[in-house]
């Protein structure tokens, strides 16, 4: 751990950021929420993952705002009962890192996750910091979270120009520009699911039509091999989900690896294009559905070298995230870190 020298008179503004003393040398508090798992753990200021726990994300409708937020914070109470010793006179932490699905809203502190229909405008950095008896709660995008990660620690070490996507109930995305997170004003920025890769494309949630999101998520595909007859059974009790997809392509099931193959050709679209836009070195791809392997890279990659064209496309280089599903939590940590 970094010795980190308390400020002293005249010591420039950026050094001000640093934490308490007292606090340097504590883990953080990191939280991931997506639409499918809420997971919480404390992350050693070397990027180690210490404690981690996780939950379902309830299933809440518009109005059920509190199922969720009860479980999240139930969640945290069971992190903290797990690290606190029997006097519990000390917090384990010394900050907070909460990673949530976007979009967000880093200025306002309030989240409205596209798959947590119960969210809107909901006032998760209050909500989090009042739980907690927190100071102050870094609040960053998911997919932002699991790209620093990969950035710090990961796949994505030593790349300066990244393109983190997160394929799993939706797809998210995180960009690093020059060696540095780019979050944006609202912290959307690198927001790769809902950028538009078919014009004449079905509605999305967002509102918007044809998004990456709308055939790329596992969600999508999996709704686009039952279309086509896909029948998740046929190797067992399986429920359709994105895991089951796989293992049905993975075995050769027609359906499934169609559905794979379109949700491919729309990331990679997705993905030319912003490599066409922002110049990138590397893009590093996680969330559930990135487990799927090689039956959905190379898909991927061969849809990539279809549409890239100009020079400085092919050096882009497409590979697997390497943290899993820790990423987004010890991204989410090092994100509140100062700089
Ligand atoms: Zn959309």
């Amino acid at each position: 751990m970094e010795e980190i020298e308390p400020p002293g008179p005249g010591a420039p503004a950026s050094l001000t950021a640093a934490p308490h003393p007292a606090e340097a040398g504590r883990p953080t508090l990191a939280i991931d929420i997506g639409g499918t798992k809420l997971a919480a753990g404390l992350v050693a200021g070397s990027g180690e993952l210490l404690v981690r726990h996780e939950r379902p994300t309830p299933r809440a409708m518009p109005g059920q705002a509190r199922l969720v937020t009860d479980a999240l914070l139930g969640l945290l109470d069971e992190v903290l009962d797990s690290t606190t010793g029997p006097t519990g006179a000390e917090a384990p932490f010394g900050g907070v890192g909460l990673a949530c699905a976007g979009p967000i809203d880093v200025v306002a502190g309030t989240v409205s996750p596209v798959n947590i229909p119960a969210w809107r405008n909901e006032p998760l950095v209050a909500t989090v910091a009042q739980h907690l008896a927190a100071p102050s709660v870094r609040l960053v995008n998911d997919a932002v979270a699991m790209t620093v990660g990969e950035h710090g620690r990961g796949a994505a070490r030593g790349a300066a120009n990244v393109l983190g996507v997160v394929v799993s109930t939706g797809v998210g995305g995180g960009l690093i520009l020059d060696g540095r997170p780019r979050l944006g004003p609202t912290g959307n920025a690198g927001h790769l699911g809902h950028t538009v890769v078919a014009v004449d494309g079905e509605r999305c949630p967002c509102g918007s039509r044809g998004c990456v999101e709308t055939r790329a998520s596992a969600t999508a595909m999996v709704r686009e091999a039952l279309a086509r007859g896909w029948d998740p059974r046929t190797a067992g009790p399986a429920i359709p989900d994105g895991r089951a997809l796989a293992t049905a392509a993975a075995a050769g099931d027609a359906a499934a690896l169609a559905a794979i193959e379109r949700g491919a050709a729309a990331l990679a679209a997705g993905i030319v294009s912003s490599a066409a836009l922002l110049d990138l070195d590397l893009v590093v791809v996680g969330g559930g559905f990135a487990a799927a392997g090689e039956v959905f890279f190379a898909p991927l990659r061969q849809h990539v070298d279809t549409l890239r064209g100009l020079s400085f496309l092919t050096r882009l280089c497409i590979v697997p995230a390497a943290l899993g599903r820790d990423a987004g939590l010890i991204g989410a940590a090092l994100a509140a870190q100062p700089a």
